[in-house]
């Protein structure tokens, strides 16, 4: 076992609940390359052409040394890399500045904030709709939200609250990269009076039209929620072909079971 980071020989430390040592040194090369590989990720900020090689290429030639620099490259610095022709230099360029039309929850997991995850980035993006107010969220403002839990609260106040962090998302926003939610509005439970208002369901099995994650989403919008398992807590099952598990799970326990057609009749009331 190691005990110092190979890249930055800062003593590594082991988190509270991980089993793996890390190295928490925010200035730490690797870090900041492996942040950068998750910021232009397809579920992050969805960079095409920026590869592993061509992020360690541009690191090591100090023409970035974070996320914001990369919308501050141009067409000569790009040329300039290894294989890098004309042809994927415009590319790229036009994937970056699509980049920053994203909406506001693929900019939130690629900041790579810890303990959020791409589902938590989206509930977060729905419920504060723009950077601003998050940034400015309390962590009881947090926690009033279903999903987040106390780790993930006290992590994200504690990035907002960083002056790096608040001057990263200045810069980002200083280069033209969007900082609103742009899906649909989340209606709370309370001021919808849709069907599925308050509601747990559980989608399982193949569906044919809609797809599982454009369900989920028009159900969240109504103000219901979209769990992964079923439980006592699950009101409706949404059954699609090849149910397995999950379906026998509900019927075991009386629970309500829709096929996709009934879904979406409902939805479209
Ligand atoms: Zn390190």
């Amino acid at each position: 076992m190691p005990t110092h980071c190979p890249e930055c020989e800062s003593e590594l430390v082991r988190l509270e609940g991980e089993v793996a040592l890390r190295c928490i040194n925010p200035k730490c090369p690797a870090q900041i390359r492996e942040g950068l590989i998750h910021f232009v990720s397809r579920t992050a900020m969805n960079i095409d052409g920026l590869g592993e090689k061509v992020i360690s290429q541009l690191f090591s030639k100090k023409l970035i040394k974070d996320v914001a620099d990369l919308y501050k490259l141009t067409e000569e610095q790009l040329l300039g890399l290894e294989r890098m022709g004309e042809k994927s230099v415009t590319n790229l360029l036009l994937a970056i500045e699509a980049s920053k039309a994203n909406s506001l929850e693929k900019l939130l997991f690629g900041l790579g904030i810890r303990h959020v995850g791409a589902k938590a980035a989206k509930t977060l993006a729905q419920q504060f709709e723009c950077m601003e107010r998050l940034a400015l969220a309390s962590t009881d403002e947090l926690l009033a939200i279903n999903e987040i839990g106390e780790k993930m609260a006290e992590s994200i106040v504690a990035y907002f609250e960083k002056e790096e962090a608040q001057q990263l998302v200045a810069e980002l926003s200083g280069a033209g990269v969007n900082m609103d939610y742009k899906g649909a509005k989340r209606v709370s439970a309370e001021e919808s009076d849709s069907f599925f208002a308050g509601k747990t369901v559980v989608l399982t099995g193949k569906l044919e039209v809609l797809s599982r994650n454009d369900a989920k989403e028009k159900i969240e919008v109504l103000g219901g929620n979209v769990a992964g398992s079923v439980s006592k807590k699950t009101d409706l099952v949404i059954a699609g072909s090849d149910a397995g598990s999950k379906l026998a799970k509900a019927q075991e326990l009386g629970i309500e079971i829709w096929n996709e057609e009934r879904l979406i009749e409902e939805l479209n009331k």
